[in-house]
């Protein structure tokens, strides 16, 4: 019996689970997020019961797992009304049976905090904070529209700490209009000065559909030059490794044994579980996405003639798939690709399937090819989307290897 059981508990297999809150306070002029203003509690309500019996559809499917990690994200999750953030939290615990110690994160904006709600959240087991700061540039957050300002993060991440939180995550953006070289490294010295455990550092892309995106004429003369964009993510990287956060992702960086284990499973094709709307899975082989839209999606789980299918994309991922996607996501991490485990999962040498493709980049110092071990140097990081689209050639790659 001891040892059924012990093989039982072996069986287990980790998972991720993500939770769409797709809320906010205002919406910044740079976001494509799915998330709006939304100022009717019973709207709110109506979607956390919808994601809890969403939750609650697959808690048979993922019964043989063992989730250790919960990301809620968003949106803002704090923006909505305590009682029903609390209520997801629970919830989560009750129908999943996580891991002992799993990294249980949640986003948060600045403005949205209180040492009562971050004391409560700790209380329930959320154990790591994400904080969107964006820049500590009061005139930048404002081109951002973002509506706190650096006071407000400041007592935020000390309300944070008092709470207990002792993994936090703060996120920063480059190319912001009216950023210089200066301003960035002054808020990255800033935030480092507080000594979060892990930082994000992201590059402000025009989206379509966002506020910049309509009235980009109004905005382009005040954002940096490519060259400058360049110049800041390479300034970027070498400041945080001085200060201590080591580059382990194109956009993420972290004291040590501090990464994100939730967003890891994501770049190690791990799989992981989304719940509400346009949340993403990739679960028992198949890769599958969330409608986008919260209406229908609260429609498809309380009105009994609803028609609404909640889930789109379904398919299932074939080995060149996810052998393409292996390499797309691998590529991202500064551990790279190890030739190795590339071979043990799908039985083919890296080298030889890539290896004349990698020749230039390596010779142009954008990746690095040291025993057996493949990955972007920062500067191939900056260009990453270029490099990795140039190697996968997915047309060539499927006739060649896999016969299509
Ligand atoms: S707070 Fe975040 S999710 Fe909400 S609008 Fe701003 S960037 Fe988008």
């Amino acid at each position: 019996m001891a040892a059924f059981s012990r093989l039982t508990v072996h069986e287990h297999k980790r998972l991720g689970i993500y939770i769409h809150v797709p809320f906010c306070l205002s919406k910044c002029a740079y976001c494509d997020f799915n998330s709006s203003v939304c100022n009717d509690p019973e709207k709110i309500k109506r979607y956390i019961d919808a994601v809890i019996a969403h939750m609650e559809s697959y808690r048979e499917a993922a019964e043989s797992y063992e989730p250790d990690t919960v990301f809620i994200g968003g949106g803002t999750p704090t923006s909505i009304p305590e009682n029903e953030l609390y209520r997801l939290i629970k919830s989560v615990k009750k129908i999943f049976c996580l891991s002992e110690n799993s990294e249980y994160s949640i986003e948060m904006n600045p403005a949205t905090a209180s040492a009562r709600v971050l004391s409560k959240l700790r209380r329930l087991g959320v154990n790591r904070l994400s904080m969107g700061l964006q820049t500590a540039d009061e005139n930048e957050l404002k081109a951002l529209s973002r509506i706190h300002s650096r006071k407000d993060f400041f007592r935020s991440f000390r309300m944070a700490r008092d709470a207990g939180f002792e993994n936090i995550n703060v996120d920063l953006m480059f190319g912001i209009p009216f950023q210089t070289l200066d301003s960035l490294m002054h808020t990255i010295r800033y935030v480092a000065s507080l000594g979060p455990e892990h930082i994000s550092l992201y590059d402000l892309k025009i989206e379509p559909g966002t506020a910049f995106y309509n009235n980009f004429e109004d905005i382009k003369p005040y954002l940096p030059e490519e060259d400058t964009e360049a110049d800041m993510y390479l300034a970027s990287i070498s400041l945080l490794r001085n200060l201590g956060y080591n580059q382990y992702e194109i956009s993420n960086f972290s004291r040590p044994g501090k990464r994100c284990i939730h967003n890891m499973k994501y770049w190690n094709c791990d799989e992981y579980l989304g719940f509400g709307v346009s949340a993403h899975s990739y679960f028992n082989n198949n890769r599958f996405s969330i409608i986008a839209d919260v209406d229908r999606y609260i429609e498809s789980f309380f009105d009994p003639v609803s028609k609404v299918i909640v889930t789109e994309n379904l398919e299932s991922v074939e080995e060149r798939e996810r052998l393409g996607e292996y390499i797309m996501l691998r590529l991202r991490l500064a551990d790279g690709i190890e030739s190795r485990e590339f071979t043990r999962r799908f039985g083919y040498s890296f080298e030889q399937l890539y290896g004349d493709k990698l020749v230039p980049y390596v010779r142009g110092g954008y990746m690095t090819a040291e025993n057996g071990i493949f990955a972007l140097t920062p500067k191939g990081m900056f260009v990453s989307n270029y490099i990795i689209s140039d190697i996968l050639e997915f047309e060539d790659f499927g006739r060649y290897y896999f016969g299509s």
